[in-house]
Formats: C-alpha cells, sequence, structure tokens
C-alpha cells in the first residue's frame, strides 16, 4: 500500500524514457506473481511478497488478498534502465473484462503472460483479441517453466494458431520443469542462468550449452528476418551477406514489434525467479515509448469534425481519465492519461465530455510503496489527480481554449442484477451514497431504483462482480446489506415488421386530449439498439409534438411488454397520425406514442433474449463426462475440448440463467480440481417453450 509521501518539484520527463505498459493474462497464469517480481526487480519494491500468502505490492485492497486476485487498475511507476516505466494493473478475472479494455486504451504495449503448462487459454484468446481492437504492441511472457508439464515449443505453437500472431523467440529455455535453470538470449547468444541467489537479482552469463547451439543459430536467423523484414536498409546489407550488428537487428525487431507484425517470446519462472530481467529489457528495448505513438485523433468538440494531435509537450494539454479511485491516503484520485501538453497543478482544465472546470488541485504519482507528489506532469505520463469533482471514466481533459475530446472508453452492458436493502432500515440513506461511489469507481455496475417495487437493483458483470462489490461495502464502508438472488438481465426484441396505430382521445367535457399516430416497427441486428425515424410528410402532427411520441415510445420500451425486460435492436419510424387544434398535447403525444409501441410489439413476434456465457472448464480426464453431461442439462452447447498437459479443456456456451452457482457446482463434481472459466458472450433468443414457461410463472 501507498503510504511514504515524497515531493518532487522542477522535473523533465524525457517522453522517449517512459513506458506504459500492461500486465496481461488468463488468471493464475501468473500475472501478480510477475508484476510482483518486476517491481522488486525496478528496485521498488523491496521485499518478495507472495500471493499465496497474500502479500503482493499491488493488491492493497483485502479481499483481493484473500481471493488472490486482481481487482482495481491502478498504475504505478518504476524504473529500469533509468527508463520509467509505468505499468497499468489489468485485473485477471473473466467478470472485469471491462477492466481490461480500459487499461487497453491507455497503454502503448502490454507483456502478455502465458502459463507454459497451459498455453493459450480462453481468457488469454479474449484479452489478446482486445489488444488486437487497441493496436497494442506486446511481447509475451511463457511463464511457469518450473511446472510439470511446461511446454515452451506447444505454446508458441498455440501463439501461432489460436492467436494467429507470428512469435518470434528472443530466448530459448535451458531445462524443462524442475531442471529449468535459465534461457539462452539468442541474439546475443548467451545463457542466463539463476540459482546462486534465491531472490533471482544476481545470475550467471554463461556459454550456450552444447545441445542448444543448432536450435539457437537456426532462431536466430528467425529474428535476423524478423528484423530485416521490416527494414530495408537491413534487408540489403543481409542478401549482400554482410555481417549484422547486434544493435541494428534490434531495431529491425523494435520496429516489427511496434508494427505489431511479429511477437517476441521471453519465458521463465516468477515464481522461482528466474528469467524475469530479459523482460524487462524487451519492455525498454521493444515496446513503443509515448513519442512512438505520434499522434491521437479526436474531435473538435465545437464543430465535431475529427481533430489531430500530435503527442508533444508543446501542444495544448489533452488528457483521458481512466480510472476514478478512492484512495485510503488521499481520497478520490482520477487517473489520468497525458497524451498532450504539461499539466500543471493548481490549473484549470476543461472537462469537455461534461462540459465543465476542473481544479487540478494536486497532482499524484504511484510508485509500488510511496507517492510522489509532483507539481507538473508531461505529455506521454500517467498521473492521479486530486481535485476533479465530475470527472468520470472516459471523459477528456483538456485545455479550455484549445479543446479536443478523445474516443470514450465504451462498456458493455451489465447482465446480472440484484435487490440490495440495508440490514436496518435507518441506513437507507448510507446505502445510496456507498453505492453511488462504488458506481463512480466502476463504470461497469450500475445502480437503479425499481419505481413499482421501491427496492434498490445493482447490476454488473457476473455473479463474482455483484459478490465482491457486495463484499467491498461491508469491509471498506462498515455497510451491512442483505441481497436477493441475482436476477439476468433478459431482453426483448422484435423479429417481424409490422404497423401499429396510437390512439389516445379523451373528449368528455372540459379540455380534451388527443394524441395519434402510426409508426412502424421494424426489427434490427443484435446490438444495435434503438433507432427512431420520423418520416411525416406535411403537417399531419406539429413538429412540437414529434419528441414526445418519441419519449412515450422509449418508455414504453424500457418497461418491455412480454415479460417487463427492456426491448430492444429495434426501429421505430412514426410515419402518420393526427392532431386537434386544442386538445393535442405532449403528455396525449406521449401517451400515444407509448401506445403504439406495445400494440405494434404485440403483433410482431417478440422474442425473449437472454445473455449466453462462453463457457471454458479445465478438467482432468476423468471427469469430462460428468462436466458435459451437466453442462447439457443445462442447456449448454458444447464447442468442443482440447487436450492440455494432464487436463481436458471443455469449450461451451450456455445461457446465464442456467449458471447460478455453476463456480460451486464445478468444484463438487470434481472433487475440487476442475476450473470453470466464464464470460458474457452474446444474447439468444430463449426458447419458446421456456418463454411459455415463464410467462405461466409470473401469473
Ligand atoms: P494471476 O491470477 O495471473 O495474477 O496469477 P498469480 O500470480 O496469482 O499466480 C497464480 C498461481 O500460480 C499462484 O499460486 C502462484 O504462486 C503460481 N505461480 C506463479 N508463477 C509461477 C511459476 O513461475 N511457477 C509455478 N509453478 N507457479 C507459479
Amino acid at each position: 500500500m501507498a503510504q511514504q509521501s515524497i515531493v518532487t518539484k522542477n522535473r523533465i520527463v524525457d517522453p522517449e524514457m517512459i513506458r506504459n505498459i500492461g500486465i496481461i493474462a488468463h488468471i493464475d497464469a501468473g500475472k501478480t506473481t510477475t508484476t510482483e517480481r518486476i517491481l522488486f526487480y525496478t528496485g521498488r519494491s523491496y521485499k518478495i511478497g507472495d500471493i499465496d500468502a497474500g502479500t503482493t505490492q499491488m493488491d492493497w485492497m483485502d479481499q483481493e488478498k484473500e481471493r488472490g486476485i486482481t481487482i482495481v487498475s491502478a498504475a504505478t511507476t518504476t524504473f529500469w534502465r533509468e527508463v520509467r516505466v509505468n505499468i497499468i494493473d489489468t485485473p485477471g478475472h473473466v467478470d472485469f473484462t471491462a477492466e481490461v479494455e480500459r487499461s487497453l486504451r491507455v497503454l502503448d504495449g502490454a507483456v502478455m503472460v502465458f502459463d507454459a503448462e497451459e498455453g493459450v487459454q480462453s481468457q488469454s484468446e479474449t484479452v489478446w483479441r482486445q489488444a488486437d481492437k487497441y493496436n497494442v504492441p506486446r511481447i509475451c511472457f511463457i511463464n511457469k517453466m518450473d511446472k510439470v508439464g511446461a511446454n515452451f515449443d506447444g505454446t508458441l505453437k498455440e501463439i501461432l494458431e489460436r492467436l494467429g500472431a507470428r512469435p518470434i523467440p528472443m530466448v530459448y529455455p535451458i531445462g524443462e520443469e524442475s531442471t529449468f535453470k535459465g534461457v539462452v538470449d539468442i541474439l546475443n547468444e548467451k545463457s542466463y542462468v539463476w540459482g546462486k541467489d534465491p531472490t533471482g537479482v544476481e545470475y550467471d552469463t554463461e556459454e550456450v550449452p552444447e545441445d542448444l547451439k543448432e536450435t539457437v543459430a537456426k532462431l536466430r536467423e528467425k529474428i535476423i528476418e524478423a528484423a530485416c523484414e521490416s527494414d530495408d536498409v537491413l534487408l540489403e546489407k543481409y542478401l549482400a551477406g554482410q555481417k549484422l550488428e547486434v544493435a541494428e537487428i534490434m531495431a529491425g525487431i523494435r520496429k516489427a514489434t511496434i508494427a505489431y507484425k511479429i511477437v517476441p517470446i521471453y519465458c521463465g519462472t516468477s515464481l522461482r525467479n528466474k528469467g524475469v530481467q530479459p523482460v524487462l529489457d524487451a519492455v525498454i528495448d521493444y515496446l513503443p515509448s509515448p513519442k512512438d505513438l505520434g499522434e491521437i485523433k479526436g474531435i473538435d468538440p465545437k464543430t465535431g469534425e475529427e481533430m489531430v494531435r500530435k503527442l508533444s509537450q508543446e501542444e495544448p494539454l489533452a488528457a483521458l481519465a481512466f480510472k476514478i479511485q478512492l484512495d485510503p491516503h488521499v481520497g478520490k484520485l482520477t487517473y489520468a492519461r497525458i497524451y498532450s501538453g504539461v499539466l500543471q497543478s493548481g490549473s484549470y482544465l476543461y472537462n469537455v465530455t461534461k462540459k465543465n472546470r476542473e481544479r487540478i488541485g494536486r497532482i499524484m504519482i504511484m510508485h509500488a510503496n510511496q507517492r510522489e507528489e509532483v507539481d507538473q506532469a508531461f505529455a506521454g505520463e500517467i498521473v492521479g489527480l486530486i481535485g476533479p469533482k465530475n470527472t468520470g471514466t472516459g471523459d477528456t481533459l483538456a485545455d479550455e481554449s484549445k479543446p479536443i475530446e478523445l474516443e470514450q472508453i465504451t462498456f458493455p452492458d451489465p447482465v446480472i442484477s440484484l435487490a440490495i436493502e440495508p440490514k436496518t432500515m435507518s441506513d437507507q440513506e448510507k446505502l445510496s451514497y456507498t453505492l453511488q461511489r462504488l458506481a463512480e469507481e466502476d463504470p461497469t455496475f450500475a445502480v437503479k431504483i425499481d419505481h413499482e417495487t421501491g427496492q434498490t437493483i445493482i447490476s454488473g458483470m457476473g455473479e463474482l462482480h455483484l459478490e465482491i462489490l457486495v463484499d467491498r461495502m461491508k469491509r471498506e464502508m462498515g455497510m451491512n446489506v442483505n441481497v436477493g438472488k441475482p436476477q439476468v438481465a433478459y431482453r426483448e426484441t422484435i423479429s417481424q415488421s409490422v404497423e401499429a396505430e396510437g390512439k389516445y382521445i379523451k373528449q368528455s367535457g372540459g379540455r380534451g386530449q388527443y394524441g395519434h399516430c402510426f409508426v412502424r416497427l421494424e426489427p434490427l441486428g443484435r446490438g444495435e439498439g434503438f433507432e427512431f425515424v420520423n418520416a411525416i410528410k406535411g403537417a399531419a402532427i406539429p413538429k412540437e409534438f414529434i419528441p414526445s411520441i418519441e419519449k412515450g415510445v422509449k418508455e414504453a420500451m424500457e418497461k418491455g411488454v412480454l415479460l417487463g425486460y427492456p426491448l430492444v435492436d429495434m426501429k421505430v419510424t412514426l410515419y402518420d397520425g393526427s392532431y386537434h387544434d386544442v386538445d393535442s398535447s405532449d403528455l396525449a403525444f406521449k401517451i400515444a406514442g407509448s401506445m403504439a409501441l406495445q400494440e405494434g410489439s404485440k403483433k410482431a413476434s417478440l422474442e425473449l433474449l437472454e445473455p449466453i456465457m462462453k463457457l471454458e472448464v479445465t478438467v482432468p480426464e476423468d471427469y469430462m463426462g460428468t462436466i458435459i453431461g451437466d453442462l447439457s442439462s443445462r442447456r449448454g452447447k458444447i464447442q468442443g475440448t482440447d487436450k492440455r498437459g494432464h487436463s481436458t479443456v471443455i469449450r461451451a456456451f450456455a445461457p446465464l440463467s442456467e449458471l447460478s452457482g455453476y463456480v460451486t457446482t464445478v468444484r463438487s463434481l470434481t472433487e475440487g480440481r476442475g476450473i470453470p472459466y466464464m464470460e458474457p458472450s452474446h444474447y439468444e433468443e430463449v426458447p419458446r417453450g421456456l418463454v411459455q414457461k415463464m410467462i405461466a410463472d409470473r401469473v
């Protein structure tokens, strides 16, 4: 936990001397252990913690230690070869994929950690695709080389085949499993052997073992080829038969890595303190500095036109807030990536997204074991800001006179929700305050009041996600609550185009009501949301009433028609209607819009949609049949099975509604040896028979 505080003034930061990286992995691959070793070797953390004992540097929240998983995404600064390495922590658990996305947005490069026995696991594949989406150059660290079943070549093959990347080994393992002792640095044709120093700080540099010479020579050729492909001058020299210097080859590899043509591969064992330092060297040598990015795209908030900003200190300030964290020592901390300009403490910035001014009181840089307060921060840096009051995740902070709006961070919709109430009714106010704070930190967590029942409903990305939040309320805020059964976030949609009429006319005495409209409803593709088109010709309905109709339509969609779940993925076209000079009002048209939507939806073959989870269950082979049988009884669809070491991995899709308590079930079916992994994948229609049953159960 960051406790000590230091103040630094008049600093200068060269963007070339910064690396903003993330360490990403499938849960349990060793991300926390690797991060911790990195902090140790970079000299900022003085004691090697052990995740199993629950004392790691990055995991500063109590229950993270207990569960051995990292939840929050904080940025920690450390130094290697005088380069400032900012590690943006990415959570390892599936229920937090959104956290990974937000981190990827502000990283310049990533270290992907694999378990040498498990190879490319499902979540590695997910985060890999996410990293692709944000064009994040990466290097790989094949961890757990000491483990029985560790397979360097097998993992390489999977990186090639499953991830479609081009892996270029930069090191080769010496020994395997319990005899693993170090790596050959292929480019420099040297061996690094760990063992004499238990912390792994000191290691020996030796000759390449005789039996590896041939392999190493072949792999060295591959490195040279890869370097030449992205550098014509190098290629000419190579083809002319001239000797290439190591520095030249490294420059070529750097270019190819940044262009994401290749992925340099490293290996070792973090737990046994072997092979980590070459990865740190690779971060400096091959991953991009903020300067390598050149520029960032955004929108001119005044004209809505695209604009480009150079990532330079000379440019006006632009920063992206990517994480709000309630720090136990300094209060609300807004983590921001500065893209251009120089930020001064005590200055004012404009929140372009929310359109309000924010005072930047103090600027903090978080180290593993201390906080550093600085008076200015530069383009390329990642800092914690104290002061902003209304800035949320994904907001752009910029120079008010030259604003730019950077692309927002998008988050998936929650798939599960539950009702929550305080144990003592007098705590109701405290509950809303607590929930509001949590929602501020976590954009995938939503809170709402059900107006019909008056209940407070929280929703999130999975059972574990909500469980952890409830846990945090208790621990951090002393808030004891009762929670209801988790409810799946179903949705409704239509599967047919129809036309419908909405008529709300009351003309008995006094001032009447008159709203009347015709709409066409058409299904849209999954995830396309809602579209409203005004196709009224002439003056069938005066313009000022159109927004009321749209409002009525939207409200009816929110309420749902079939089972009370929100209607999604449809286009509503308003094409005709009529009005009354005296009796027409906003309210009458809103009601007419709502009636038309309900009426139309009933005729349009309503479907119920449910979230489908992507599952990967790793089990010893003997349990394969049991797990597949159980999944089939949960409406699961088996996609296939893979052999990994001594285990089998079952890949499947299954509806979230059938998976409540699944983690516990798998454990008990496999005597604790099965490991399930799941994440929201997409929405699918609920079978008709089941919908009928749900409707019947409701009545
Ligand atoms: P994370 O979930 O990716 O953060 O993984 P952790 O760092 O928490 O590691 C998961 C488990 O793997 C822990 O029990 C670690 O002690 C263990 N582990 C980490 N690195 C190694 C390694 O190099 N070799 C072996 N055998 N176990 C490791």
